[in-house]
């Protein structure tokens, strides 16, 4: 005998197998996968809130650098962004989507609107 992951029933079966019926197969494998979307959902968000952040301080500074904790004042999450870009001239930007930042070595970003 063995017991399904899912519905917790036992059933006759190779004892390797791990539902008892395709039906709670997938309806494990949906859960999982809702999960997983979920989070992308999640982190969407997060990029999202930061992009609408980094044009509401570009609105307002422009390219003059400010400091990192004025951006977080404003919501700026810096773990979160969506790559790097690097300059021709070797400058490296943090990009949330077309809107991206330089670091400089004192916590203060220059933040840079690509066209
Ligand atoms: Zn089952």
């Amino acid at each position: 005998m063995s017991t399904c992951i899912e519905c917790k029933k036992e059933f006759d079966g190779r004892s390797n197998r791990k539902f008892c019926s395709i039906s709670c197969k997938n309806k494990f494998h949906n859960y999982r996968n809702r999960e997983k979307e979920s989070t992308v959902v999640e982190i969407n968000k997060i990029l999202h809130k930061n992009w609408i952040t980094l044009h509401k301080l570009y609105d307002v500074y422009r390219s003059s650098p400010i400091s990192m904790d004025v951006a977080e004042a404003y919501g700026y999450n810096k773990k979160y962004f969506t790559h790097i870009h690097n300059s021709p001239v070797g400058e490296k930007y943090t990009m949330i989507y077309d809107l991206g930042f330089k670091n400089h070595i004192d916590n203060k970003i220059q933040i840079i609107l690509m066209e």
